[in-house]
């Protein structure tokens, strides 16, 4: 967020007053999800809950290909991923609520997809999707969703207020790609939400989609709802922000990769955005900044198994030292770069350059005076550039290899975290590594085919199977919930 004063924070009240709970589009797919929504939903009624829900899953990405194929004279098939999503939608809301109910949610619903239609044919006639028009196309999806969500939330019974996120999140006017405008945000924020849970009721907007101080409407960029549930969670001085998701929590590593991976109970913010940074699916880095500069709790919880108590992350994390994660790149090539003198600065700028230039991007470096190593994730004409940078200095390259990074506050300060690793996977041919460039990472290069064994090698290493009974409690958060307050 942009401007942001600390006294406006401040005025947003106590602590705990509310918990914002964002839903992900896999924790509303289909009306089976979105019962399962209500249930986790009652479960926070005195705190009082705000919901904060993301398109059905899948749904964005399909409105953009359509939007795509419209601008590319492919109107037709634009208009059928259009009708399927009508489709859709109408099933799941005729299973969600009854006949009566329907009726009114349909009369909300089938404007939009009109408006879908209509916004097909502009495209089209334009021969191309204008930021501005992307915007105002894909934000419908939050729109569908979160009037699906509140009538359903209306049928359990909750005392439930849809609200209108044009009218809460004010943003810059960088079309697919805003960000909040703080002042602004905060004041319409209070003025439409406080009054609502003052006075007992759950506010439920869609995420993902903003309005600049005109009215004209914008999103936060793909996966911008965790964004949106930030901001409101940042406004309204939250007790925590829960993104609701379709896994556990964040985990060890990749459990595609390892299937020993289990959830990390706890971590620290700088843990969280190391881990984004370096591959692993953890949060939007957007949520993970407003929240850490205004010390809100972030929980990671899955909404299709809530008993396993997901991930904390917080300011500071109480075990220190230890590995937290383990996270994969592949596809990255390294670069050993010796000029025939020392290593001067203007070499470089001229090797940073070349490498921007081919968008190739810069994971791990480690130079000495007279070298430069450098582990790039690939992007474009790998051979292109060695040429290029052999005309600066004498390059050497490998492609086909992969960073693994090891994550954990305070780890490179513990020399016998990264000699345990090295004698664990010796044979593997580890080439480079970086311990200490940051407090909360040591990285090293291997083949990417040997990868996945390096893993698996390593976790059994740093989690081993029987240390971990007792390691991770069920956490306060999951005792027994309020009773529900069904004030239909
Ligand atoms: N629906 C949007 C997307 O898929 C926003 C979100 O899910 O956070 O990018
Ligand atoms: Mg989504």
């Amino acid at each position: 967020m942009t401007g942001q004063s600390k006294e406006s924070h401040e005025a947003g009240g106590r602590r705990g007053e509310c918990v914002v709970m964002k839903f992900g589009g896999t924790s509303v797919e289909d009306a089976t999800a979105i019962r399962r929504v209500s249930q986790l939903v009652k479960r926070r009624l005195r705190h009082p809950p705000v919901v904060v829900v993301s398109a059905l899953g899948g749904v964005t990405d399909q409105l953009l290909n359509a939007a795509k194929s419209a601008a590319g004279s492919r109107l037709e098939s634009a208009r059928e991923v259009v009708r399927h999503l009508r489709q859709r939608h109408q099933t799941v809301a005729s299973e969600l609520v009854e006949k009566q109910q329907y009726e009114c949610l349909w009369a909300e619903l089938e404007p939009a997809f009109d408006m879908l239609d209509s916004l097909l044919d502009e495209i089209a006639a334009a021969g191309a999707l204008l930021p501005q028009v992307q915007d105002r196309f894909l934000g419908v999806g939050e729109y569908l969703s979160s009037k699906v969500l509140h009538a359903a939330l209306l049928r359990a019974g909750f005392d439930v207020t849809w609200v209108d996120s044009k009218q809460c999140l004010v943003t810059d006017e960088v079309h697919t790609h805003a960000t909040p405008l703080w002042e602004e945000t905060t004041e319409r924020v209070r003025t439409v939400l406080l009054p609502l849970l003052h006075s007992g009721q759950v506010p439920v907007l869609g995420g993902f989609v903003g309005a600049t101080r005109d009215g004209v409407p914008t999103t936060l960029g793909r996966g911008g709802s965790d964004c949106s549930a930030a901001t409101i969670g940042v406004v309204l001085n939250a007790r925590r922000i829960e993104i609701w998701t379709d896994v556990d929590g964040v985990m060890t590593t990749d459990p595609d990769l390892c299937a020993e991976a289990i959830r990390i109970t706890s971590m620290s913010f700088n843990e969280a955005a190391e881990l984004a940074h370096f591959g692993a699916k953890v949060l939007h880095p957007a949520t993970i900044a407003p929240a850490m500069q205004h010390n809100i709790p972030v929980w990671v919880l899955n909404s299709r198994n809530s008993e396993s108590g997901g991930t904390e992350i917080t300011a500071h994390t109480r075990e220190n030292g230890r590995v937290k994660a383990i996270t994969t790149k592949p596809g990255v090539a390294v670069f050993e770069i010796e000029p025939s003198r020392r290593l001067r600065p203007d070499l470089l700028r001229q090797v940073f350059d070349i490498f921007e230039r081919h968008q190739f991007s810069l994971e791990v470096l480690s130079a000495s005076h007279s070298s430069l190593s450098l582990v790039m994730s690939a992007g474009g004409d790998l051979p292109a550039v060695a040429q290029k940078l052999g005309e600066l200095a004498k390059v050497r390259w490998e492609s086909h290899k992969a960073l693994i990074c090891l994550v954990g506050e305070k780890i490179a300060r513990s020399p016998e975290i990264a000699s345990q690793v090295l004698h664990a996977i010796a044979d593997l041919e580890i080439r480079l590594i970086c311990q200490g460039a940051s407090e909360r990472n040591i990285s090293f290069v291997v083949d990417e085919s040997r990868a996945e064994e390096a893993v698996r090698r390593l976790h059994e290493l740093l989690f081993p199977v029987g240390a971990r009974a007792g390691t991770h409690p069920a956490p306060a958060v999951y005792q027994p919930a309020a009773p529900a307050r069904t004030t239909a």
